[in-house]
């Protein structure tokens, strides 16, 4: 785990009472089209959040970080959180879903450490909800299943923190595993895991660009969705099919572009699915290409140091498709490589990556 060592005791004079943990993700395929009502298919990735608590008396929170710089302990207290406070934004953000769901919560001393890179499109900030939840469940005994659990993290980030996403990344943290791809139905949360061809093997390689001040992007993608669904008459861009794209192209641009990625990127998580349960490994990574091009010209969501990485990966002998991971303007890419294929992929590829750009990719998985 990353950073600062310090124990639990020593940070608040007591033995934590609960531990807790959960993952971050990766998306195979289905991007920018959870907030859509659409489908998509991640996985959880070896990399987790840990959680330390332990209830204390009277209404305050404490909150301290393995993975900030300083090692300040932040505090608040119950119904009074106020945003604005930075990480602690996140913990504040699920007190007040837990409070407003009638949930009796006391106050807590909590620990985090991660080691899930903060900002690299892998979903920390959903593990750091999740982790957190299954804790406060565990600690007094909420009445809380694992989508409920998802969908209070979600609340929190989308509500609370006021960042625009979706249902994918917390219910991938609540729910899947790092050996079958979670296959979402965002609009009605029907869910079923389905395990990777053995042939193939997930390659995760972070940019080192962080999207940590892409809100602003991600929240343009999200008011051009609904602006070219209202246009086109549609509840969401879910309920359009293929069918509709030559119509939706007729919209003011980038509007028609915006709406062919949703469209055409929910009709390959489905076809990655039939494609996942024959074990069609080419025609997997063939979709995977496809999605990574619709976002880099439709959806408008990479950037030149991602364009490079998958560029770098698919020039790999073994590598049978990759893609821009997560939300964009910065993050991570994930590929498929033949079994057995990954580590020296991925060695090779952060290292022509650093030459070509100067900048230090960091391999995620497989996990050296
Ligand atoms: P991502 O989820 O892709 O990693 P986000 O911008 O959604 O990126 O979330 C990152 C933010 O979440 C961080 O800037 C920080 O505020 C918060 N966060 C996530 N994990 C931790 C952690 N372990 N400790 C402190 N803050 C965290
Ligand atoms: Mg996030």
């Amino acid at each position: 785990m990353a950073g600062d060592a310090r124990t639990f005791e020593a940070l608040f004079g007591s033995a934590p009472a609960v531990r807790a943990r959960a993952p971050g993700r990766v998306n195979l395929i289905g991007e920018h089209t959870d907030y859509n009502g659409g489908y998509v298919l991640p996985m959880a990735i070896p990399q987790e959040t840990r959680v330390e608590l332990a209830p204390r008396d009277g209404r305050e929170v404490r909150a301290w970080s393995a993975n900030l710089p300083g090692g300040r302990i932040d505090s608040y207290v119950l119904g009074e959180e106020r945003r604005g406070r930075g990480w602690l934004d996140y913990v504040q953000g699920v007190t007040v879903v837990l409070a407003g769901d009638g949930h009796a919560l006391r106050g807590f001393d909590v620990a985090f450490r991660s080691d899930v890179p903060l900002g690299s499109g892998l979903s920390s900030s959903a593990a750091l909800e999740v982790s957190l939840l299954r804790g406060l469940r565990e600690a007094y005994g909420l009445r809380l299943d694992d989508v409920a659990l998802a969908l209070a993290g979600q609340r929190a980030e989308a509500g609370f923190v006021g960042a625009p996403v979706g249902v994918m990344d917390q219910l991938a943290s609540s729910l899947a595993d790092a050996r079958s791809a979670l296959f979402i139905d965002t609009r009605t949360l029907a869910h079923e895991r389905i395990p990777l061809p053995p042939a193939v093997e997930l390659v995760v390689i972070s940019s080192g660009v962080s999207h940590a001040h892409a809100g602003g992007d991600y929240r343009v993608r999200r008011a051009e969705c609904e602006r070219a669904a209202d246009l086109l008459g549609v509840n969401q861009l879910r309920d359009l099919s293929p069918a509709d794209v030559p119509r939706a192209m007729s919209l003011p641009e980038p509007l028609g572009r915006r709406v062919r990625h949703v469209v055409l990127e929910n009709a390959r998580v489905l076809e990655a699915v039939e494609a996942l349960r024959r074990g069609d490994v080419p025609g997997l990574g063939a979709l995977l290409d496809a999605s990574h091009a619709s976002q880099r010209d439709d959806y408008e969501v990479s950037v030149p140091e991602i364009d490079l990485l998958v560029d770098l990966a698919r020039a790999e002998r073994d590598v049978v498709g990759a893609r821009l991971t997560g939300g964009g303007f910065g993050g991570s890419i994930v590929a498929l490589a033949r079994a057995g294929s990954g580590a020296g992929v991925a060695a090779r590829v952060v290292e022509a990556y650093a030459r070509r750009s100067g900048r230090a990719g960091r391999v995620l998985v497989p996990r050296g």
